[in-house]
This record gives structure tokens, sequence and C-alpha cells, in this order.
């Protein structure tokens, strides 16, 4: 390790400053904080909910009920518009939503949900957002970086993310942009804030410095992550996890499995649930997550009311065709071995024809 209040260290963040403004393709201030996404969260309720204030939290899975339940645990009275799992937000019923909760001072929605593997269509939700005139917190843990999220074009107040989704790192930094809007509410908000305060991250951040120890070799590696992504550009990057999100879904359909996104337009390009067959769901989906862990590969299980239903394939940050192809090849042979009926081969075609059509389906 460096000294991290020496000038090599000076010299790193600003660096890493700029390339992540990039990414997240704004011109807001950029804190990092040594933690998980979870920990980025926390820092914006900290900073913005004033305990007993209304709050609105959109979920579509776990990771919106974590953050409904997180701003509940700093004392917000949480207004919650929950969707069944595998459907995305509809931007009519937030619209109606905030034109009768009109308490609500901040709206927390996930961009991509990573355990349906559902994208919400976040444009026009945070055009809805802005028009009610509210404050718009989005977890971008598993998007910013991999799905397109141009925060200023968009009026995102608040972006999060974190190092061990898109970014090809180890887990352990999170990365937050701030807008003005953010800034002026954080000032006169009233929850007790102390690791995570923004204010004091923002004045040690300008003197190159992090007011704790940063998480110095992660740091680092996230500079080289940004040189790549830089060189592939993030119009190819959006691009890349389409077409191999598109691939996937056609591998499953192919091998006889139903996917949890509800429709294509709102199917996740960093990560796909797949509902096991019926025969194989359950207790058996154990030995089918061994086959597969013997093969070499290592698949999400179902979290909360999934747990042995679905399973899901991370697709994000540094994963290319031939990742996509051994993939679907474990994939196929871990059912067959578990008598699963499928056609060889079905699944590695249908996914190939996928990789090379040039115009893989967007997410709205
Ligand atoms: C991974 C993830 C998080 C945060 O998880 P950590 O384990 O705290 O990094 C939050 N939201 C989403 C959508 C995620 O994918």
């Amino acid at each position: 390790m460096i000294n991290h209040r020496g000038p090599e260290f000076r010299a790193l963040l600003p660096e890493l400053e700029t390339g992540l403004k990039w990414a997240f393709q704004t011109e807001n201030d950029l804190l990092i904080f040594p933690a998980t996404g979870t920990g980025g969260l926390e820092s914006a309720v900290a900073n913005l909910v004033s305990p007993g204030e209304r709050v609105l939290a959109v979920t579509i899975g776990a990771f919106g009920d974590r953050f409904a339940d997180l701003a509940e645990a700093f004392g917000a009275d949480v207004a919650r518009y929950t969707l069944p799992w595998g459907e995305a937000a509809d931007p009519e019923d937030l619209d109606d939503l905030l034109s009768r909760e009109l308490e609500v001072a901040t709206v927390l929605i996930t961009h991509n949900e990573t355990s349906t593997g559902v994208t919400n269509r976040l444009q026009a939700l945070a055009e809805v957002v802005k028009r009610h005139q509210r404050l718009l917190v989005v977890d971008g843990v598993s998007s910013i970086g991999s799905i397109d999220l141009p925060v200023d074009r968009w009026g995102v107040d608040v972006a999060v993310t974190a190092s061990q989704k898109g970014w090809m790192l180890p887990p352990g930094v999170t990365m937050l942009s701030i807008s003005k809007a953010a800034w002026q509410r954080q000032a006169s908000a009233r929850a007790p804030r102390f690791y995570f305060d923004w204010e004091r991250a923002r004045k040690m951040q300008s003197k190159g410095m992090t007011f704790t120890t940063p998480a110095m070799s992660i740091l680092f590696g996230l500079r080289e992550s940004l040189t790549m992504m830089r060189e592939e550009g993030l119009p190819a990057i959006f691009q890349r996890h389409l077409r191999i999100a598109a691939a996937f879904r056609a591998a499953s359909t192919a091998l006889g499995l139903r996917l949890l996104a509800a429709e294509p337009e709102i199917a996740s390009p960093t990560v796909t649930a797949v509902y096991l067959p019926d025969a194989l769901s359950g207790e058996k989906s154990e030995s089918v997550f061994k086959t597969w862990r013997d093969l070499g590969l290592v698949v999400g299980e179902g979290q909360g009311k999934l747990a042995g239903r679905i399973f899901r394939i991370g697709h994000l940050g540094a994963v290319y065709e031939e990742d996509v192809v051994a993939t679907v090849e474990a994939l196929e042979r871990g059912l067959e071995a578990n008598g699963h009926p499928l056609t060889p081969g079905a699944a590695l075609t249908a996914a190939r024809r996928a990789l090379e059509s040039s115009e893989p389906s967007l997410v709205a």
C-alpha cells in the first residue's frame, strides 16, 4: 500500500473522480466510500431523510425491499409501491401515487433488480418523479457502468453503485453521484450520520484525501477498470451486455425453461433469472446446482420466496461471448445429467444466433 495522505493518492483520487463522472454521465459531485453497495444506499438515507419524513420506496424485488427497510430503520415513514417479483414499476401508477402522496419528499427506486433479473423503465419513472419535483435516489448498484443510466439527462439526484458489480473489481468500494438539489436537502436533513457524512467526504476529497483510510487496492483496480471501459466505450459496453443477455434468454428458452422477467422489454442486461423445470425445483434443485458446480459453473440461487425455484446467471462486467458459450454448454450438460429432456446443441445454436444479431432488444 502507499501513503494515502501522500502525493500518489492525491493524484489518483481526482483521476478516479473524472473517470467515474464519465461513466455515470454526470457533472454532479462523485463520492467514494470504503463500503459495499448497501453502505452507499445507507449513506443516501442518512444524508437525505429526516426521521418521521414520508418516503416512497418503489420495490420490485429483494433489493428494493432492502432499500425500503433501510429507510424505515432510519425512522422514515415509508410508503411502499410493491410489484410482484418478475415485473417492473409502471410510470402511470407512480404518477398516480405521487399525485396522492403529497408529503413524499424522496423517492427510492432500484434501476436493475438483481434478485429478479428485471430492469425498471428508469427514464420514464424519473420523468414522473421530476414532474412531481421530488428527490430521486436510484439504486444503480448492478446497472451503472453496464446498463445505460445517463444521470444528468434523466435527472437522477443520487445514483449509487458498488465495485464488485459492473466495475469488475473485488467488493469494498461504493461510489455515488450527488446533484445540487440533493446537496440542498443534505444541508437540512436531520438523521444521524458520521462515517457516511457526505459534506465531510466532499471536503476531504477536494483536498485529494478521504476521511478514513480508503480501500486503496480496490481503487488501484478501479483506475484500470476505467481505462478498460474507456477503451471499449460506453455504447459498446451497453450493447455487449444487451447482446449477451439476449443470448442467455434465447438459450434458456431453447432449453425449455421459462424466464422470470414477465416481458422481454424489462429483462435485465446484467442478470438473467430463469425458473427451474418443475421436476427439478425445490429440494431437487440442490442436485442441479451441485452438478453445475462440479462442471465449474457457479450460478446464483433464488433469494427469499424464489429460493429453490429459480437460478440466476450474472453477466455483467468482464463477460464476453466465449463465456456465454462455456456457460450455455455447462447449463445444458447439468440439466441433461439431472434428467431434464432437451435437444442437445439447440441452446448453443440459439445463443450464437442472438450474439450475432446486430439489433439486441433495448431496455426502454
Ligand atoms: C448487489 C446489490 C446491492 C448491494 O449489495 P452489497 O452486497 O451491499 O454490495 C444493492 N442493490 C442491488 C440492485 C444489488 O445488485
